[in-house]
């Protein structure tokens, strides 16, 4: 048990635990390399030098620090101030270059030559084939069978950036089945290559190592607010929530003060805090999509980013003590804001960040936040998620 003046978003203990939740459940073969893992990620995060090699590579690769939008005209709209912290303007387009940097820079340190992934909609496998890139690392990725026909020109991104693509072709062929097929890999040939786990998500220590990876998004955001608002911090700070790592980032910055609320919006059709039952997958103990028998269950979103089943045991956790609420956001108001963002602010956004704009849009409308200054962390843009919109909306812009 953690005693109470210990930080909200701290270190967890050895055994990987977020209050009831996390842990490193995985098999025997696994334990040493999540071992020295957890030994190699806890030395260098406490060395100023790796600190430093990689806020320059941030700085001067991924372009950090990534700005704060005051949208003027979208809080005119809906009565609150509206902040954006633009992860969607980072190299290669969301925040998840964070965390592959990271992952990349701890690789190289630990001596290993290669980087081994699993991706869904196929984000993640193109920022660790581009990380990959950067090192001269050797790059495979485990996509499903399904999602690689249904994002085949990410399958050709990680291509042409030198990564070998691998389908998972078992079970639902989707992600649950690729990180599987990425963790058994792994165990096969860790002395030479590092798993770079995509989200908050998997045995100990990546849901904490990923989560710090991000917190420069929180940090940022704090002070980037604070110079803003004359020392004040928003009201409240929201983020879309798929397996939980933008969100980590972001509320790691504020998760200390108490006046902030967290909020995470989840999609209806895969909401794993909202409806999720305790269970293990990958490798920790978190809320998951069942089914009444126990089985996994595939998340349903309009947006591939968030179709994961589970979510990361952090998030189960500040739900449990009640430091974050996680709501459910529709498709319908999902394209709703999408274009909402669109036309108010110029800004094409990730179909998954748009499920925290449109947490704030419905709220707003009913009243709730009135007065208030709301952080909305942007994670991605969307000039991938475009022909899906039109294919849903087209018809509304014909000659417009
Ligand atoms: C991958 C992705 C997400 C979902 O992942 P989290 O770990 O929940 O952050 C959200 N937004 C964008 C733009 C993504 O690419």
């Amino acid at each position: 048990m953690r005693s109470t003046d210990e930080p909200v978003m701290g270190v967890p203990g050895s055994d990987g635990r977020f209050g009831r939740f996390g842990g490193r459940f995985v098999p025997e073969t696994l334990v040493p390399a999540c071992e020295q893992l957890d030994a190699a990620f806890t030395e260098a995060w406490a060395d100023p030098a790796f600190r430093a090699e990689l806020h320059a590579l941030l700085r001067d690769y991924a372009g950090r620090p990534s700005i704060l939008t005051d949208c003027t005209r979208l809080g005119a709209e809906l009565g609150c101030r509206v902040l954006l912290k633009r992860e969607d303007l980072n190299h290669t387009g969301s925040h998840k270059i964070n965390n592959v940097l990271g992952q990349a820079l701890l690789a190289k340190r630990m001596g290993k030559t290669r980087l081994v992934a699993e991706t869904g909609a196929g984000q993640h496998g193109v920022a660790t084939a581009t990380a990959a890139a950067l090192f001269g690392m050797e790059c495979i990725v485990y996509m499903g069978e399904v999602d690689m026909a249904r994002q085949a020109l990410n399958v050709f991104r990680m291509r042409l950036l030198g990564a070998e693509v691998r389908p998972a072709t078992t079970g639902s062929r989707t992600l649950k089945d690729a990180v599987n097929e990425a963790m058994r890999h792994w165990v096969a040939v860790v002395d030479s290559t590092h798993y770079c786990l995509g989200s908050v998500m998997g045995p100990h220590p990546y849901p904490f190592m990923v989560r710090e990876f991000h917190r420069v998004i929180g940090d940022e955001a704090r002070e980037q607010c604070r110079a803003l608002l004359d020392g004040a911090d928003p009201d409240v700070v929201v983020a879309c929530v798929g397996g939980g790592s933008n969100a980590a980032g972001i509320f790691s910055g504020f998760a200390e003060l108490p006046g902030v609320e967290l909020v995470g919006a989840e999609p209806a059709g895969g909401a794993a805090v909202g409806h999720g039952i305790p269970g293990v997958v990958h490798g920790m103990l978190s809320y998951l999509m069942q089914d009444d028998v126990g089985q996994v269950q595939e998340a349903e979103s309009i947006s591939a980013g968030l179709d994961y089943p589970g979510v990361g045991p952090e998030h189960a956790h500040l739900a449990d003590i009640g430091r974050a609420r996680y709501e459910p956001v529709t498709d319908a108001e999902v394209l709703d804001a999408f274009e909402l963002l669109a036309r108010t602010e110029g800004i094409i956004t990730a179909l998954e960040s748009a499920h925290a704009v449109a947490w704030v849009a419905r709220e707003a409308r009913g009243g709730e936040l009135v007065g208030k200054v709301v952080l909305v962390n942007l994670s991605g843009r969307g000039d991938k998620d475009v022909a899906q919109v039109a294919d849903l909306l087209g018809d509304r812009y014909v000659g417009g």
